[in-house]
């Protein structure tokens, strides 16, 4: 069981990260040490890839989710939420296709008796080539200046097309052996690409093997075969049940979609990399219903109105890509991800999908019940073609915070954590610091928090020196410091009545007064100017 390092370092103790391993270690450590992620029930020691969210993290969590949330039910007309329950009808999982293919094919090390998901084996394998392609790329750009073209280069020279040849090699061959469930074909690329355990160094590798990853559970009283239940893999399928329900009792016309966000588990081979992967973590899906022929299109829109959310967030356009899948999943005829870069290298994200009429026609199959849509226009019933978008909230969270987090080294020689969220999204928006404990500025302080608490998570803090204060507002991304002083409540003071407003990322402080306050939090932090900016 990995434990997280819970020692508060203090400035001096502390130091700028060295490399991304590093770096990720201080994110980890630093999540705990504020109130944002803990290891779930760490008393008994944790257990492996489950995390509780403490009285900070569970703040963004909720505000990443309701910027979701209304970006898709605010801003499109035609999108409606439900909230299904976690335990589903087992036939359900038949008809999806998770009983009998979600699976993920997993191979051993002998050696290291560690456990691997093959496929990952092979996909950073060839990640592994990329980088080799991206290095030969960095080299020749240096060599040759500002003359250089990159995609020429790409397609010209030698080695590099060398590398780009040996990729398609093995993901075609990759491709055909998982459509084909050939699992020894698996093996043999992990064998001929010369792939080794990282931990023990060797290629002395088991068959591989399907691991189905539900979690099932027991319904009521009865502990035979029929009152087994699964914990929901993926939110979608409280959407595909309901499409009916909703559409009828909304009045919907397509094109029309379904969000839900909710708790979804699976049972990850490999569950590493704090909150990335997890055994029970949250998503937030959209279903978009749409006649059968337009679902290219639907696509299209999803993918760009996606990455236009994701760049709302103002977060560097670089840090993310769009992956096309080499195969696709048994029920989708177009598929790609949203990848960002993590501290350990570029990720999945979040998953569009074209799913067709896959997941409709199979529950009208298994259940016998038609879910299909009466067209007014064309006067006819069709089963909806489906898009769907979706993103892990947890690790929407861990992108957010891994890129925020920062160890600066301020003009003093100090160095200081800030983590630098998105306004609207911070946990607290703003901190009320009266100077001293005493002279009626603690008094003043709290009318100021009696006012702005209404509309936004704010801290009251009297302890320790401002400084620290500061320290500790820049430690959790609070915006906004509001510290009251000797002035804000001296009537004789052309001070009177203002306060200093200092800001967390330029440590610039400003003096306001009293009564604006309201407006120039609300400025900075609200939700409202970031959806408008969709
Ligand atoms: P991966 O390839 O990383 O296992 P996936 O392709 O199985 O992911 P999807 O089934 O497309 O994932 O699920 C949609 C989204 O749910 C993912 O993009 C990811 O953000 C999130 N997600 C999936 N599995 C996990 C997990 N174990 N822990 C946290 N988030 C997850």
């Amino acid at each position: 069981m990995k434990t997280i390092q819970s020692k508060v370092m203090t400035a001096t103790e502390k130091q700028i990260p060295v490399n991304k391993e590093e770096l990720f270690k201080n994110i980890i450590s630093h999540s705990k040490e504020y109130g944002f992620i803990f290891p779930s029930s760490e008393i008994y020691d944790g257990l492996s890839a489950v995390y509780d969210y403490g009285q900070l993290g569970v703040e963004l969590k909720k505000n990443i989710r309701e910027y979701w949330w209304k970006s898709m039910t605010l801003l499109h007309e035609n999108i409606v939420g439900i909230d299904a329950a976690i335990f589903m009808h087992p036939t359900t999982w038949k008809a999806s296709g998770h009983i009998d293919a979600f699976n993920d094919p997993l191979i051993d090390n002998k050696d290291s008796k560690k456990r691997y998901r093959a496929d990952v084996l092979i996909e950073e394998h060839v990640s592994k080539i990329e980088g080799k392609i991206e290095k030969e790329i960095e080299k020749a750009a240096k060599r040759f200046g500002e003359s250089f073209d990159p995609k020429m280069y790409r397609e010209t020279n030698p080695r590099v097309t060398e590398y780009q040849k040996k990729i398609e090699q093995i993901n075609n061959r990759f491709k055909t052996a998982l459509n084909a469930g050939d699992l020894a074909e698996v093996r043999q690329i992990i064998i001929d690409c010369e792939i080794v355990c990282p931990v023990s160094g060797s290629r002395n590798w088991t068959d591989v093997r399907q691991f189905n990853l539900m979690f099932s559970t027991q319904m009521g009283s009865v502990s035979e075969d029929s009152g087994t239940i699964y914990l929901r893999p993926e939110t979608a399928q409280g959407i595909f049940v309901n499409f009916l329900n909703v559409q009828k009792t909304g009045r919907m016309k397509i094109p029309f979609g379904i969000a839900q966000t909710g708790k979804a588990f699976r049972n990850e081979i490999v569950a590493r990399q704090f909150i990335f992967r997890m055994r029970e973590f949250e998503q937030m899906e959209m279903q978009y219903f749409v006649k059968p022929g337009s679902e290219m299109q639907a696509y299209a829109f999803w993918k760009e109105t996606r990455m236009k959310w994701h760049r709302s967030l103002g977060l560097p356009e670089t840090k993310y890509r769009f992956h096309d899948h080499v195969k696709l999943a048994h029920y989708a005829n177009a598929a790609c991800d949203i990848e960002f870069e993590f501290p350990f290298g570029f990720k999945e994200l979040e998953g569009i999908h074209s799913r067709t009429d896959f997941d409709l026609k199979s529950h009208e199959a298994h259940s016998g019940k038609k879910l299909q849509y009466f067209d007014p226009e064309q006067n006819l019933s069709y089963v909806p073609y489906v898009v769907e978008t979706s993103i892990g909230l947890d690790r929407m969270f861990l992108a957010l915070i891994s890129h925020a987090y920062r160890t600066e080294t301020l003009e003093d020689g100090s160095i200081r954590d800030v983590l630098n969220l998105p306004a609207f999204l911070a946990p607290v928006k703003a901190a009320v610091l009266p100077l001293v404990r005493k002279d009626g500025l603690p008094e003043k302080a709290l009318e100021i928090m009696n006012v702005l608490k209404f509309d936004h998570l704010c801290h009251y803090d009297e302890k320790d020196s401002i400084g620290k204060r500061y320290r500790r507002q820049d430690a959790i991304g609070t915006p906004f410091c509001i510290t009251v002083d000797h002035e804000t409540v001296d009537a004789s003071s052309a001070n009177f009545n203002t306060v200093t407003i200092r800001h967390r990322d330029t440590m610039k402080q400003e003096r306001v007064a009293t009564d604006k306050l309201q407006e120039i939090v609300e400025e900075k932090v609200s939700m409202k100017k970031a959806l408008k900016s969709l």
